[in-house]
């Protein structure tokens, strides 16, 4: 079937993109979904860094690349072999397809699953190939899921079912963001009732950390972001304090649970200077592959803290997806409040602009 959607075209193009216009809205063929696969249409999707690591050539993928991994939708066609899952099923995108077999997915999310991360790096689906074409060449799925676009074809293994009463906006940042941003701290930090809670970096993986931490009860909720307006938004939400890295240092602040969601090697650093003697930091950002940062080895001996990395927040989302849906329900988890504006799907370029300079918080790519 025809599609539109948003395909990069090239990598590490010059900002503005806007200008650049390193990516097109274009008209593509969706093939007909393989066996154990399901054709969604895609209700809300939203833009998140890794789409902006991919256009910045932080990340390097294969292009031309159909982009989009945060998103919600509805179950549309079913492969041959059939489904657990019907026609007309609301469904949230995740971004690592777990195949269940491997060792990866047997270590309880700690560890991706591994021939889900060699799909996702040769922008192939988890049962191998590419359903998408252009004028009969192929074009890449991004991390299986490639929902900048009116449907995408997508692994039963990389969507989780909601009920229907979850709106799409809602559905969609809990595949990337909050599934990352909680899974920070309920996964990997798992902190006990007494502990300070830091989030350094306040995208929309820092700000979903903030709102489940609040959720959480903790004690106290620190909020470090170097923009002004990102520090009121998570007081907003409930953060007991904010504070900019310059304040942290100069105040001599510090957690028990510190949590590094900028993705660069300053908000790392910062991260753990401000993790206390006992602490955990957990780091969920991704700086380019070759950044390096410095700690001191003698401070977490003398210290005993502990450095924890957390890909997608060490998830498994079939579980914990469900969760954050009844956190949600009970008025927990406001996580709409972490959608900041609508975008259309003819303006994305632009919107990654806004996304580079750190002023959005989630950018909504909403279909009718
Ligand atoms: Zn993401
Ligand atoms: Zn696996």
């Amino acid at each position: 079937m025809k599609i539109r959607g948003a395909v990069l075209e090239r990598i590490a193009a010059p900002t503005p993109f806007a200008e650049s216009v390193p990516i097109t809205v274009c008209e593509l063929d969706l093939g007909e979904p393989g066996p154990g696969e399901l054709m969604v249409r895609i209700e809300a999707a939203g833009l998140c860094h890794s789409d902006l690591s991919v256009v910045d050539g932080n990340r390097v993928r294969p292009v031309p690349m159909l982009l989009g991994h945060e998103a919600s939708g509805i179950v549309e066609a079913i492969g041959p072999g059939g489904s657990d899952l019907a026609v007309g099923q609301r469904v949230v995108m995740t971004f690592l397809p777990r195949c269940g077999e491997c060792a990866g997915c047997a270590s309880d999310g700690r560890t991706p699953c591994g021939p889900g991360s060699v799909a996702n790096n040769a922008g192939e689906l988890l049962n191998g190939g590419r359903r998408l074409h252009r004028e009969g060449a192929q074009v890449h799925h991004h991390l299986g899921v490639s929902a900048f676009a009116t449907h995408a074809v997508v692994d039963r293994r990389s969507v989780v079912p909601v009920d229907a009463d979850v709106p799409p906006e809602v559905a969609a940042v809990l595949g990337c963001a909050v599934l990352t941003g909680g899974g920070a701290l309920l996964n990997s930090a798992k902190p006990g009732a007494a502990d300070r809670i830091m989030v350094v970096g306040l995208g929309g993986v820092g700000m979903a950390a903030v709102l489940v931490a609040v959720s959480l009860g903790a004690h106290e909720v620190i909020a470090v972001d170097t923009v002004p307006e990102k520090l009121s938004l998570a007081k907003e939400l409930g953060a007991s304090a904010a504070y900019t890295p310059v304040e942290l240092a100069e105040h001599g602040i510090q957690a028990d649970v510190v949590v590094e969601a900028a993705g660069n090697v300053r908000a790392f650093e910062t991260a753990v200077a401000a993790t206390g003697p006992g602490g955990t930091t957990v780091t969920v950002g991704l700086p380019a592959p070759d950044a390096r940062a410095s700690v001191s080895p003698l401070a977490l001996v003398a210290q005993g803290r502990t450095i924890v990395g957390s890909y997608l927040g060490s998830a498994v989302p079939s579980r914990d997806i469900p969760e954050y849906v009844r956190m949600w329900r009970e008025g927990r988890l406001p996580v709409e409040k972490l959608v900041s504006s609508h975008v259309g799907l003819d303006e994305i370029n632009r919107a990654m602009d806004e996304l580079a300079a750190g002023h959005a918080l989630r950018q909504v790519i909403v279909f009718d």
